[in-house]
């Protein structure tokens, strides 16, 4: 496991250079709660999801939520305070990926905290964990924190007020007894229940810190969509959330009129469907006209037309992304995913001769058990190459099975077999000259273990 390097006074260096676009009281209430990414700063500022659950539980009268990250974490204090984290009522960890559940295994071991949540007792905080990793698969820290949040924060907040407008000061077991009963938490007291989801969002998700430090610099991430419609058998969003939610254009032009985006330098626009966002050129008008530039995080290759183009010209957008998956469209369809070649060549075309787009780069994985995977994706990259003339870069990633969508009992691809993959591709990209970074398989089958089978926590425990 890799250790942070631990430098006590560059804590305030990176406070100094945080922004806030939008009010955070974070000393108000009387219950306080630290909030743990259990990775990097640079990691955890860069999480939309962390920032606005930060702000969230800051907006909540009777709290005072504090940040933390690994980096700080021997001895665990907040980055707002420097407070140990004894100081706290609850610590809550945030998962956006399986493998940091190892880091947050390290920080209570360097903070001398009982792993097991049955061995702690009533002197230390509530420990509770919440994000789209664990939503995917609680179990896996049941025996580590008092609860898991599964699902989305809002569900939870409002099950976090209802306990404490009814009960007020109650004792830590009671609470855990009490938030154990509500809709999608996850605990040795809570029974079987039903996952819920929202059907609307009525708060959107924007992240209150700008940084440069963030690895998206200074740009203002918010989340304009949820869910997807797609329903790819491999893919969580969909299958998560059950179908999609758009926020709307009126909304997100309310919610830029109440920030301060002064040191704003990009906006960056999320969603798992980008491409099915109905309102996607409105908005790129709308902050044309706020003397702001827009990055996507990926597109759909059916909406790029001359009109969306001449957009992505004017927000000098440098690199645009699209995920196919796989190199063949046969393969692509078995998956559900409904994403034709022949729309994908034409985009590249409109892009290649109407914006100033520098680089395309691709998301593809391996190890669905198709044949010849490999090949199948350098000649789709050879005919890319056809009609974008400049740099192309591919991401590769080995398939990891996810609980709740339909290839959750899908096993993970043969290790070697992998590997073989794995080299063939470098080979051939190198001869393409195409940039490529391939995830770690080992990485990849850990992230697996995790994502499936509860005792695999286990051996990072000793
Ligand atoms: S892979 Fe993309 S298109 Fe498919 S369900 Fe996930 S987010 Fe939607």
């Amino acid at each position: 496991m890799l250790r942070p390097c631990l430098n006590k006074g560059s804590r305030f260096e990176l406070l100094k250079r945080e922004s806030l676009i939008s009010d955070v009281n974070y000393n108000k209430g009387s219950i306080k709660i630290l909030f743990v990414y259990p990775n990097f700063y640079k990691v955890a500022i860069s999480s939309l999801a962390w920032q606005f659950v930060y702000f969230q539980l800051n907006s909540i009268e009777f709290i005072s939520c504090h940040r933390a990250v690994w980096d700080f974490s021997d001895p665990l204090v907040s980055l707002e305070t420097g407070q140990h984290w004894s100081k706290y009522d609850m610590i809550a960890f945030h998962f956006s990926y399986e493998l940091d559940y190892l880091n947050f295994i390290d920080i209570l071991k360097l903070n001398n905290i009982p792993l097991l949540a049955k061995d702690r007792d009533d002197n230390f905080p509530i420990i509770f964990a919440g994000g789209i990793a664990i939503s995917l698969f609680p179990d896996i820290l049941l025996d580590f924190v008092d609860f898991v949040v599964a699902g989305e924060v809002e569900i939870f907040l409002q099950n976090l007020k209802s306990i404490f407008d009814i009960q007020g000061n109650i004792s830590k077991f009671e609470f855990i007894e009490a938030i154990s009963q509500k809709d999608n938490i996850y605990s040795k007291f809570s029974k079987e229940k039903k996952f819920k989801v929202n059907k609307k969002m009525d708060l959107i998700p924007f992240s209150p810190i700008i940084t440069s430090m963030s690895y998206f610099k200074s740009n203002l991430l918010i989340e304009i969509g949820r869910g997807c419609p797609s329903f790819c058998f491999f893919c969580a969003a969909s299958y998560l959330k059950k179908y999609p939610i758009f926020i709307r254009k009126n909304k997100i032009i309310e919610l830029l009129e109440n920030l301060d985006l002064r040191k704003v330098e990009k906006i960056g626009l999320l969603a798992s469907s980008l491409g099915f966002y109905p309102d996607l050129k409105e908005i790129l008008e709308y902050i044309l006209s706020l003397h702001k530039t827009v990055s996507l995080s990926s597109l759909r290759p059916e909406i790029v037309d001359e009109e969306l183009c001449y957009l992505i010209d004017k927000h000098n957008m440098f690199t645009i992304t699209f995920a196919p998956e796989t190199g063949s469209q046969e393969d692509r369809y078995k998956l559900n995913k409904k994403f034709d070649d022949e729309k994908l060549f034409h985009a590249l075309e409109l892009i290649n001769r109407l914006t100033g787009v520098k680089k395309i780069r691709y998301y593809f994985m391996i190890g669905f058990g198709f044949s010849d995977e490999e090949n199948k994706i350098i000649r789709f990259l050879e005919k890319s190459k056809k009609y974008f003339d400049k740099s192309i870069s591919v991401s590769i990633n080995p398939f990891i099975p996810k609980k709740k969508t339909p290839f959750e009992n899908n096993p993970f691809a043969d290790v070697k077999v992998l590997k073989k993959q794995y080299q063939k591709l470098r080979k051939e990209l190198s001869k393409l000259n195409i940039n490529y970074s391939f995830e770690s398989i080992k990485k990849a089958k850990i992230q697996y273990e995790l994502s499936n089978f509860k005792d695999s926590i286990y051996k990072y425990t000793e």
